[in-house]
């Protein structure tokens, strides 16, 4: 009898492929192995084993490399993550293995560190790499750019007494997590709620917990107890947060509980860190893991936890290759793995909210801050009754909080999610707005850069002097504020305040961020004028009034949880202020004073608003009560993309329970040159949508260039 074995590659296919197994050989689901695709031998991994036909010619299995087999739990993950999300089984594997380096132990080669007793005559050079060459032990190289040396310099200390040199692996181990460590003294409810979380993690079964506490109610300190349990099991722990907030201040916050930097993993690290995450992972010597969503598809093999930071955040949901959902993927996780999931929000979504009300999760809320510090305040600005002077932004009200708030040598926060200077540059003599070149968005002005650019794509030009259109000479107008805008007009009101603009654009390095955000905690900074950048996680003990330039912002366009993200934004926004023992305050400015979101926030009334929203769903079938998906058709014609996109939805599935809108051109009809059409599915809750979208898919091969992209449960409606 032969057997053979289904290997997938981490390539855009839908399945595995047979293989034989040649004799001598012996293979289980997990190995990775080696075998030919095409004129090639490539890396892949054996999805499962049987026995072939008799009669068949099958390629066989070149070799079986020696690492470390994928678990089966992850195995049947990656299937789960490709069928929920209609995606190609194949760039799912592809998710977890980008790194093949991280399957081999890590090299030995010579590392450096200071010996015990340096002599004290060392030249400047030398001291510089003690003081600043570590962390030790290093390899010379590193040392001598962390310092600013040549390697040489290095490697001259040893025979000088001042560094020893060891033999030790690349890239190091991570240190374990100390979970008997003590942490911060707890409050009653907070101590309740670690308690109930522990007893979740203890259970040793797969459960989630939803843990709902305002902002500034010890979250974090509360779940900590969760990992701590989790490690003192013996188990690796995940924690998902949104990207932005994995900021050194963040980490070190972990750092500070458990006594060990935890493995960080994010997309914009570097080949080395990242296939030392990787593998200190996989062989289940990194206990604790801070990740962005792509974290949940390293190869723990001893998951015990997942906690999901700031679940609402949509920075989980992954919007291009695969498009998912790392807050439901992390469930998923969960329960094939059998074990405890938190998920955490001051602002859950209202899918979560559901899941805990119908008692699928279990509910745990935190529901004031510790000690005596009340939440912030909240009124409403109505803009058509305190109009701004002309061409300014800021409204009297506001104005008069601000200057109560430095007149109290307090700060004061001005939020505005819109970077640069101006979302609009149009032109006086023609009215012609700048435009991108190959996207359908108008082109931003920022004047610190004196740059015209295109958010969408990156695009940007110097800002031009003449209108591209008529050609008048200094036409162009700003219309609208930015960040940046706004912060001139504070200056213009308060001449000796201390004003700082917060964006990704100024944010610089994250040294400089760090530096920015501390000189706004010790209070140098009287006005911080910033985007969602500032909106999480940063406590600043002076903060006491949020001003929201536009209030409005969010709530337009076609998307269904427009209120509820305007909610969760706001509230996030107005809870940075009044975190120490100072009362905090917000104000918003709006054209909607009667818009349910705005009216549920200022009233402080989350039961309301959640209800009013439920309700509007629950009649429109809207999820967590009915089920959606997206068809984005793309490509470079836009004739044909329009007739790809109705040929498509003539081959739709006729099913009960399914209904289909479209095709129509979408928000934003052009991407970096590509038109895009699109359908949105709505069905009833009882319809497998995935199944659905998955025998529709497989009915339409689009040609080469164009594009059927399928989003289960969208969260972007451009
Ligand atoms: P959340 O995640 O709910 O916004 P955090 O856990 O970040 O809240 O806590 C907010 C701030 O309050 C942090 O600086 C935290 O260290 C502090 N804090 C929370 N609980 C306690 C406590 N029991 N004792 C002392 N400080 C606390």
């Amino acid at each position: 009898m032969i057997q053979n074995a289904q290997i997938l590659f981490p390539v855009n296919v839908p399945a595995p492929f047979d293989y034989a197994v040649p004799a001598g050989i012996s293979v289980s689901a997990g190995d990775f192995v080696f075998a030919p695709i095409g004129k090639q031998i490539k890396l892949g991994v054996v999805w499962s084993v049987g026995q072939a036909e008799a009669g068949r010619e099958l390629k066989e299995i070149v070799q079986v490399k020696a690492a470390k087999p994928l678990s089966g739990d992850l195995l049947k993950f990656l299937s789960w993550t490709a069928s929920y999300n209609v995606g190609s089984l194949g760039q799912v594997l592809r998710m977890v293995m980008r790194n093949y380096k991280a399957l081999d132990p890590s090299p030995i080669v010579t590392l450096y560190m200071p010996t015990e007793n340096p002599p004290k005559n060392l030249t400047p050079a030398r001291r510089a790499a003690l003081r600043e060459g570590g962390p030790f032990p290093a390899r010379a190289s590193e040392i001598a750019a962390r310092a600013g040396m040549s390697p040489g310099v290095v490697k001259g200390m040893v025979k000088a007494g001042a560094m020893q040199a060891i033999e030790g692996p690349v890239d190091a181990p991570f240190d374990i997590p100390n979970p008997d460590l003590l942490g911060k003294e707890l409050t009653t409810a907070q101590s309740e709620a670690a308690l109930d979380l522990a007893a979740q993690v203890r259970r040793g079964d797969f459960n989630v917990s939803l843990l709902d506490g305002v902002t500034g109610s010890g979250k974090t300190e509360v779940y900590f107890e969760a990992v701590t349990e989790a490690l003192r099991r013996g188990q690796q722990v995940l924690v998902l947060v949104p990207e932005i907030a994995l900021t050194q201040a963040g980490l070190s916050r972990f750092k500070d509980r458990f006594g060990a930097e935890p493995a960080a993993w994010h997309s914009q690290m570097g080949e080395a860190p990242r296939r030392r995450v990787w593998r200190e992972v996989a062989q289940g010597r990194a206990k604790l893991v801070v990740g962005a969503r792509s974290a949940l598809y390293l190869p723990f093999p001893n998951l015990g936890l997942i906690v999901v930071d700031e679940e609402h955040d949509t920075s989980y949901k992954q919007e291009e290759g695969i498009i998912y959902n790392a807050r439901d993927m992390a469930v998923v996780r969960g329960k094939i793995s059998g074990h405890a999931v938190v998920l955490a929000s001051a602002t859950p979504s209202l899918e979560s909210l559901h899941n805990a009300r119908s008692g699928k999760f279990a509910h745990i809320v935190l529901p004031e801050r510790p000690g005596a510090i009340t939440l912030p305040d909240i009124g409403l600005i109505d803009l058509k009754e305190h109009q701004p002077e002309k061409g300014d932004f800021l409204s009297p009200p506001l104005l008069q909080s601000v200057s109560e708030v430095l007149g109290r040598r307090e700060q004061a926060m001005l939020y505005l999610n819109r970077r640069g200077y101006a979302p609009l540059i149009i032109c006086r003599s023609c009215g012609e707005k700048l435009k991108s070149p190959d996207t359908d968005s108008w082109l931003v002005q920022h004047k610190r850069t004196g740059r015209a650019m295109c958010h969408l794509t990156g695009f940007s030009m110097p800002m031009p002097r003449r209108c591209p259109e008529c050609e008048a000479e200094d036409s162009l107008t700003p219309v609208g504020p930015g960040v940046e805008r706004v912060a001139e007009e504070a200056m213009k009101h308060f001449p000796d305040a201390k004003i700082e603009v917060f964006s990704s654009d100024t944010a610089g390095n994250p040294a400089e961020i760090a530096a920015r955000l501390k000189r706004m905690e010790e209070g140098q900074i009287d006005i911080l004028v910033g985007t969602q950048m500032v909106v999480k996680g940063h406590n600043f003990p002076k903060l006491t009034f949020v001003g929201v330039v536009d209030g409005d912002l969010g709530l337009a366009g076609g998307d269904p949880r427009a209120g509820e993200r305007t909610y969760q934004t706001l509230v996030q926004v107005a809870g940075r202020a009044g975190r120490a023992d100072k009362p905090g305050h917000a104000l918003i400015q709006t054209h909607q004073p009667e818009h349910e979101a705005l009216v549920a926030l200022a009233a402080g009334d989350r039961d309301m608003f959640i209800g009013m929203e439920l309700a509007m769903r629950e009649m429109l079938g809207l999820p967590p009560f009915g089920r959606l998906a997206a068809v984005i058709i793309s490509g470079p014609e836009l004739a044909k993309v329009k007739s790809l996109a109705e040929k498509f939805a003539r081959l739709a599935p006729r099913t009960e329970g399914v209904e289909i809108l479209g095709p129509s051109e979408a928000p934003i009809g052009r991407l970096r040159g590509c038109f895009r059409w699109r359908l949105f599915i709505q069905a009833e809750p009882q319809v497998n949508l995935s199944r659905y979208m998955a025998v529709w898919k497989a009915k339409l091969r689009p040609p080469s260039k164009y594009k059927i992209q399928i989003d289960i449960d969208p969260q972007n409606f451009m």
